[in-house]
């Protein structure tokens, strides 16, 4: 497998405090990669490093076989675009004003992509509105558009999604599979809203106090993670009883409800419960494999 960057053991101290603790991660080239840990893991600070805002204090990475102490991470660097914790755009400009600002930045002669840029992240519309009077759905696909400028082909995503309403997280969510399917474009997002990055990460890394803890393809995670059927029920007591004379693992979630793990033969379980005089409410598969594993692997505590 060829990856776009590997880090190997990359430690960042602030004082006597290691934000990053020897975390060593590897990113398939043509992946999307799911950063995935608690608020104060060190996820912002890894991006901050590949990206180039910070020096490791010791370890090091390599972004296409280069490695960062290599003279020629600068050029490699322009195959990889980010937006950091918020987008780099000035408010006071529309779109177009601001990937204009880009191009001269990194010296692109010619604003001929542009267009075919604002049509991707679908802000054509927006004309001369100025970026303040933006939703921050489209600021945040401003932001991607600005880290799409110079043609990359690895982009770097902190928390793309943080604060979005449903439409906007739809939004983003689409764009980011179809730079990554249509375009080829390898994406790496850290995020801790971990339904989202299930629909979309095809791998990920689990980090925790600066190290990664995990690394695991999405392929993978599925066929280590047990299905999970939620059952409501008129009585769960009646539900123990039945689903303990199959010899099946659940976990009750309240009065009405429990969580009933591996696979079950609905008929059979029906069944069993009608004769008990137990009715079933509704039953529903629950995608709760990457909280879950997650949740192992960490424990609880702060959000994720
Ligand atoms: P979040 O989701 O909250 O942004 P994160 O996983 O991105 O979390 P980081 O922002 O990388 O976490 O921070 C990791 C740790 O390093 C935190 O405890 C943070 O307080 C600390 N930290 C980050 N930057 C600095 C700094 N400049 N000086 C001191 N400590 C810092």
């Amino acid at each position: 497998m060829e990856y776009c960057l590997i880090t190997d053991a990359l430690c960042k101290q602030y004082r006597n405090f290691k934000a990053l603790n020897g975390l060593s991660m590897h990113v398939p080239q043509g992946s999307i990669y799911g950063l995935v840990g608690k608020n104060g893991a060190g996820k912002t600070t890894l991006i901050r490093l590949i990206s180039g805002i910070q020096e490791p204090t010791s370890g090091n990475y390599t972004l296409y076989g280069v490695k960062n102490t290599d003279k020629a991470i600068y050029k490699v660097r322009q195959r990889m675009g980010a937006v950091v914790e918020s987008p780099a755009i000035y408010l006071d400009m529309t779109a177009e004003e601001n990937l204009k600002i880009q191009y001269q930045v990194l010296g692109i002669p010619s604003y001929e992509g542009i267009t075919e840029l604002l049509q991707l992240v679908d802000l054509t519309e927006c004309g001369k509105k100025k970026v303040k009077n933006f939703s921050l759905g489209m600021k945040q696909r401003l932001g991607i558009a600005v880290a799409l400028c110079g043609n990359p082909d690895f982009l770097v995503l902190d928390e793309p999604i943080n604060g979005l309403d449903p439409q906007g997280i739809i939004e983003i969510r689409e764009l980011i599979l179809k730079l990554n399917r249509e375009l080829q474009i390898t994406i790496l997002i850290s995020s801790h809203i971990l339904d989202e990055l299930s629909k979309l990460a095809t791998h990920y890394g689990f980090v925790d106090r600066g190290m990664i803890v995990k690394e695991i393809s999405a392929a993978d995670l599925d066929a280590v993670c047990r299905k999970c059927t939620r059952l409501s029920v008129t009585d769960t007591r009646i539900l123990c009883r039945v689903l303990d004379g199959m010899g099946l693992e659940y976990n009750i979630v309240s009065n009405t409800q429990a969580d009933v793990f591996g696979e079950i033969s609905v008929t059979k379980l029906a069944i069993a419960l009608d004769r008990e005089h137990c009715e079933v409410k509704s039953m529903n598969e629950r995608d709760e494999s990457l909280e879950n594993y997650y949740m192992n692997l960490v424990g609880g505590g702060r959000d994720a």
